[in-house]
């Protein structure tokens, strides 16, 4: 059997200055890449870094140029519901092209912050499509007591609601899974707080979005205070047997150090090329 590919991503929001993320990011792939070539560079994990709009450029450069052997990529925190055009300050998809394969959408500090309702996470997933570049569709609950029921029924409606928005917008659920979509569940209330969600309820969301997309094969992250201590438990052989493919790391990618601890608990999972 094909072993599932596992996917950590980096999100670095709007903590550093570009300079700052560069140097960062070359801790990163000097930490990183040591570990991986002692793994044997397992074919089946992918990294990705995701700095500012700034950083973006310079990271992406510095990671091809001086690291290739790493295999990090960039991925975009963020894209436009405009197209190229007379829109300042944005940065439509396809300006992203060559630079960030992956762009995230609808981060819930985007819904929260910038008002992303569904309709514009939709369009914005429609966008990066048309692009040719993978979304990462950040869904999650903000329902810190609930059972782990009304959690999962939460979470298949706001991604029912985005791919009708998409659908709407141009990109059918086939065009979606054809580009490469990742979900990363991201329950609002563990995000920042120290207070990850089991691994219970992150599976029982990852199972519960398959079966209404009727996809076995969706890829599904988890991301929401992930640090080095709990990355053994989110990459323990039951996390991947039962379908978490991955993580979405906020603040403790921040550390070059938290975040190689992080892939090295990854790489306990994959497999050598
Ligand atoms: C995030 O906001 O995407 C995130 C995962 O943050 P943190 O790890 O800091 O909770």
């Amino acid at each position: 059997m094909k072993s599932r590919q596992i996917t950590v991503i980096a999100n670095w929001k709007a903590n550093l200055p570009p300079s700052e993320e560069v140097a960062l990011a070359k801790a990163i792939a000097q930490e990183v890449g040591g570990a991986l070539q002692a793994a044997g560079r397992p074919a089946n994990l992918r990294l990705l870094l995701a700095p500012s709009a700034l950083g973006l450029v310079p990271v992406a450069s510095l990671l091809r140029r001086e690291y290739p052997e790493a295999g990090v990529e960039v991925a975009a925190q963020d894209a436009s519901l405009n197209s190229a055009g007379a829109f300042t300050g944005e940065i439509p998809a396809d300006h992203l092209v060559g630079i960030a394969p992956a762009v995230l959408v609808g981060h819930s500090e985007r819904r929260r912050d910038h008002a992303e309702t569904d309709e514009v996470v939709g369009g914005k997933l429609a966008r990066v499509v048309a692009a040719g570049l993978a979304p990462v569709l950040c869904l999650g609950d903000d329902l810190p007591n609930a059972e782990i029921t009304a959690r999962v029924t939460y979470v298949q409606a706001q991604c029912s609601a985005a791919f009708a928005a998409a659908e709407r917008a141009g990109c059918s659920a086939a065009q979606l899974f054809a580009s490469g979509l990742v979900i990363a569940y991201e329950p609002v209330w563990a995000i920042g707080s120290g207070n990850p969600a089991s691994l219970a309820v992150a599976e029982a969301v990852a199972s519960g979005l398959r079966n209404a997309l009727n996809r076995e094969e969706l890829p599904v992250l988890y991301g929401g205070s992930v640090d080095a201590a709990s990355a053994a438990t989110w990459f323990g052989t039951r996390a991947v047997r039962t379908g978490l493919d991955g993580l979405l790391v906020g603040g403790a990618s921040l550390s070059a150090d938290r975040f190689a601890a992080i892939v090295r608990a990854a790489l306990t999972v994959t497999e050598p090329a």
